[in-house]
């Protein structure tokens, strides 16, 4: 249902950039300034109404990735979600949310919704009737997020929107982790698409950035909501985004390939108890991951068998370095029970999964063999 006659390859390369009408360079000009005129023009533009020429050139590029009409690029991913849940929610709303969701986003709602008056509930699961059930008289909005962290859990994304349409709802969903290459949300039905482009989107760990993407209609109430927040993208950073994405196409191609690559690999390895990725067909979301996304991503989670230290093994790792963030060019791993997770006991982790000896891998664009390599010599240390 792609509504642009582009590659995603070309969009990703051409789309939104500025022509350089002075001197006919190859690249978009970088406007930096916060002084525009206000007599006689169409558009008033200012950098916190989200409208100067580099503001403008990033949003078309991935407005035109996400199958969106409008999009607008934010300061960070947590400026985006939390700007855009505001534009919906008011004193005496309720909205439904996934269990499993990232931290910040957690954060965010148990810690300030309540105060402003706002009402939630978490699902127990990630089926339909999770959802449905929690939905009461004054719910307005659904929010989910698909491939999870960090076990990698896929949510039925159409039939989540089919269902919020039908109670006449909202629904927001998280694209980070698949990127608008895996999966664009909105042919599905959703109608918000919201991105951490500190991750794929900037893809190379140097960026803090997010995004929102979704029809002129919904943007709108979150363009008027964003000038008060304030949370607008530099031009500086809305250049080095817009460079950024001209090679995500091929640099997530080259991630899926290699998630696919080491996911087999550690699920057929001896030393690994367990592999989460939604590629693998013992997934158990295998399905509905094939059926809603065009690659399955470069993140990737394993339990080391019991007779291993994944403290021990994380810090004999060379190449892949211990990262709270992800996404980048370069391989990363952290351990959610020290990390995301480190807040719960071991008992709360075991019941949602995520054991002790759980890795997240953010696999990179680097040479499989190597990261191959880099593994077995961690492992070894162990004999
Ligand atoms: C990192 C991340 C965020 C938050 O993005 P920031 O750019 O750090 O504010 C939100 N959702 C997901 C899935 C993320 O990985």
């Amino acid at each position: 249902m792609a509504k642009n006659k582009l590659g995603t390859n070309t969009i990703c390369t051409h789309t939104g950039g500025i022509k350089d009408e002075q001197f006919g360079g190859a690249v978009s000009p970088i406007f930096m300034t916060s002084s525009y005129p206000f007599m006689d023009v169409d558009v008033k533009r200012y950098p916190r109404y989200f409208n100067t020429p580099n503001q403008e050139a990033v949003g078309t590029k991935i407005a035109a990735l996400e199958h969106a009409e409008m999009a607008i690029p934010f300061t960070s991913g947590m400026a985006a979600i939390s700007t855009t849940l505001f534009a919906f929610l008011n004193h005496g709303d309720h909205i439904v949310l996934q269990n499993e969701i990232y931290g910040g986003t957690f954060n965010l709602v148990v810690e300030d919704f309540n105060k402003m008056g706002i009402e939630y509930s978490f699902t127990d699961g990630v089926g339909v009737a999770d959802f449905e059930s929690k939905i009461k008289s004054n719910t307005k909005v659904i929010y989910i997020e698909t491939p999870s962290n960090p076990l990698l859990t896929i949510t039925d994304i159409k039939a989540i929107a089919d269902m919020a349409k039908k109670h006449g709802l909202i629904s927001i969903i998280d694209n980070t982790f698949a990127s608008p290459i895996n999966q664009t949300p909105l042919d599905l039905g959703v109608d918000i698409s919201i991105h951490s482009a500190t991750k794929y989107l900037g893809g190379h760990s140097d960026i803090s950035a997010g995004a929102v993407a979704s029809s002129k209609k919904h943007m709108d109430k979150i363009w008027h909501k964003a000038k008060n927040t304030g949370g607008n993208l530099s031009d500086f950073m809305c250049y080095l985004l817009e460079r950024s994405i001209k090679t995500l196409g091929i640099r997530v191609e080259r991630h899926n390939l290699n998630a696919a690559f080491m996911a087999s690999y550690l699920d057929d390895h001896t030393a690994i108890a367990k592999v989460y990725y939604p590629g693998l067909k013992s997934h158990p979301d295998h399905e509905i991951a094939k059926q809603q996304m065009l690659g399955f991503g470069g993140m990737l989670s394993f339990e080391l068998n019991e007779e291993y230290d994944a403290v021990k093994f994380q810090n004999e790792l060379k190449l892949i370095k211990p990262s709270m963030s992800l996404a980048g060019v370069e391989s990363t791993i952290l351990l959610p029970s020290l990390t995301s997770h480190a807040l719960l006991t071991p008992e709360q982790r075991k019941s949602v999964g995520i054991s002790d000896n759980l890795l997240r891998l953010s696999v990179g664009i680097e040479n499989v063999e190597d990261l191959v390599t880099d593994i077995e010599q961690a492992l070894k240390t162990f004999d």
